[in-house]
This record gives structure tokens, sequence and C-alpha cells, in this order.
């Protein structure tokens, strides 16, 4: 039995801080799978690729050698050898890994990855389609989300302690637009795996989220004689 936590839901639902969290508390492995697709948007970006044009984004996904390492616990990404991890944060970053990380030749390099990834190590992985394709037998899968309004809020308020300008308006349209995009896609859109427990975080702080999930992380530890 392995002690896989999958933690899925929409941007901004706060799924990386929780994971973080949770793998220090428990001595997982945080595997940020976000990360990786945004690095994929990346690679195709400066390749010059339409992200839409699926012939010419099968054509190079071996060309993409997506990697991870961990530097004092924090996971940095490898695109081709190059550490892109200061890269990744960014609104534009994010809204190409959503065009890109539609295609299935992209998704299957992604997936292999990450499945061999859990095999080695116990995780905490958070994305998309983690406890529906990636790992289906993870110990607990959580479906964490919370509503445009909050979302777009702490994200709004993110971007402007960091002093950047923004437009609340134009965060909350992403986020719509990245929403709409990652459940209506073919393959493994964003769904709540039947077997996820549903953490609508939209009226919890931090602390409270990150206790639930412990909770019926040690819960299932017990259940399975794991502890
Ligand atoms: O989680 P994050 O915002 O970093 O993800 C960026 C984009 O990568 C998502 O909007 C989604 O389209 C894609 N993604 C995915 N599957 C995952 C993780 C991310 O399709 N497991």
């Amino acid at each position: 039995m392995n002690r896989n936590i999958a933690i899925d839901g929409p941007a901004g639902a706060g799924k990386s801080t929780i994971a973080k969290m949770a793998a220090k508390q428990k001595g997982l492995i945080y595997v940020d799978t976000g990360a990786m697709y945004r690095a994929m948007g990346i690679f195709y970006s400066r390749l010059g690729v339409d992200p839409a044009d699926a012939e010419a984004i099968a054509a190079h996904v071996e060309e993409a050698d997506v990697s991870l390492d961990y530097q004092d616990g924090v996971q940095q990404v490898l695109l081709n050898g190059e550490n892109v991890t200061s890269l990744l944060r960014t609104e534009e970053a994010g809204n190409m890994a959503s065009v890109v990380s539609k295609h299935g030749p992209v998704r299957t390099r992604m997936v292999e990855l990450q499945q061999k990834l859990a095999a080695e190590k116990a995780v905490v992985m958070d994305g998309r389609d983690i406890g529906t394709v990636v790992l289906p037998d993870a110990l607990l899968k959580i479906y964490l989300t919370a509503s445009v309004k909050v979302r777009a809020d702490r994200r709004y308020k993110e971007l402007q302690e960091k002093g950047e300008e923004c437009s609340w308006k134009e965060i909350a349209r992403d986020i719509e637009e990245r929403d709409y995009q990652d459940m209506h896609r073919e393959i493994s859109p964003l769904r709540q795996a039947e077997d996820a427990v549903l953490v609508d975080t939209s009226d919890m702080g931090i602390e409270e989220v990150v206790n639930t999930v412990i909770a019926l992380y040690e819960e299932r530890l017990g259940r399975n004689g794991l502890q």
C-alpha cells in the first residue's frame, strides 16, 4: 500500500501551499506537477511553436526534457538541464501551461515522469489529474476548491504584496478561463475523482485546511496499518 496524497483542484485553490505544508509535516516529497506543465509552456514558447498546433506540439515533444531536483527540500524544475524555476510563477506561464497541457503527447510524457517519481518515494502531488489519472491508487485524494471570488482575492493580494501591478477583474477572468479550459479539455479534464474528499476552502484559513488534510491522512494510514 502506498502512502501518497493526491491533491487536485482549480487554479488558485491553495493546492501548493497546502501540499507543501502537509509534505513537511508528514515527511513526504512535494511534487508540483503544474510547474512541469509550465516548463513545457516555456519550452514551446521559446521554440516559437503555436500552442494550439497539435502537430507541431507532438513533433517537438521528444526534445523537451523536464526533470525535478530538490534544493533544501524546495522543488527545482530543469528544462533540458536549465533551472527554469524562477520563470514559472507568472500568469503568462500559467496560461501557456493550460494551453499546451491539453495535448496528449505532452500529458503522456509528464504523467510517465510523475508516476516514476511516486514509485520511488512517498509524495504529496498536486495538479489537475493526479487522483484520476496519475495516482489512481493514492492513499488519500483531496479535491481542493474555493469560489472564483475568493481565489481571485487571494491571487490579487499575493501579487500586490510582491509589488506587481494587477487588476482584480483581469485575474478573475483569467481564473475563469483557465477553469473552463482545464475542465473541458478532451484528455484528462479536471474533475473530482469519485473517491476524493471535497474540501472547499472559501471560508477556511490555511491552518484549518492543513489540519483537515493531515487528519484525513492519519485516519487512512491507521485504517491501512501504516502508522
Ligand atoms: O497548478 P498550476 O496553475 O501551476 O498549473 C498550470 C496549468 O497546468 C493548469 O492550468 C493546467 O492546465 C495544467 N496542469 C495540468 N495537469 C496537472 C497540473 C497542471 O493539466 N496535473
